[in-house]
């Protein structure tokens, strides 16, 4: 055919190179190879896995960054369903400020059931505001001139509690 010979001409190296089979993710811009017996590679097919499960990968989400943060982590999936269905949680979850958080009641405790309520992203760093304020109190004696650090008790903010 006559439009074939015109894109020979122009690029002639790669037409003339043997047909082989790819092995690249089919995922449009993903450069992998894809995993055995399947036509994404192993990223693409873990996102596409998160995408369909998106409670679970919002509870492997919190696992993992509570790992990382070094929180204590006790919280099986079924818990934390009741709770994204207690809170309606997944419909609210975001970045702007009116958008839901899980957030630790008492903050020692980690994320376990009966410790967790979903406040805004605002109430929740206001909260660790609060906290860090609540933590910096520094008492300065005049009479021996040494000034001491004290731990204050943290206070719930009531008045965001859900
Ligand atoms: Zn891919």
């Amino acid at each position: 055919m006559q439009s074939h010979c015109f894109s020979r001409s122009r690029q002639p190296i790669l037409n003339d190179m043997p047909r082989k089979p790819s092995h690249r993710c089919l995922t449009p811009r993903c450069r992998n190879d894809k995993a055995p017996r399947n036509n994404h590679c192993y990223a693409c097919l873990k996102r596409q896995y998160r995408h369909r499960h998106k409670m679970r990968d919002a509870w492997q989400h919190l696992k993992d960054n509570s790992k990382r943060r070094g929180i204590f982590f006790d919280l099986t999936f079924e818990q934390f369903e009741s709770f994204c269905v207690e809170t309606e949680y997944l419909h609210k979850v975001g970045k702007s400020k009116m958008s839901y958080s899980v957030d630790r009641i008492i903050e020692e405790k980690g994320y376990t059931a009966g410790n967790l309520q979903a406040l805004t992203l605002s109430d929740n760093s206001k909260k660790e505001n609060e906290r860090r304020r609540a933590k910096k109190t520094l008492i300065y004696d005049w009479t021996t001139r040494w000034a001491t650090v004290t731990k204050s008790i943290i206070t719930p903010l009531n008045e965001s509690v859900i």
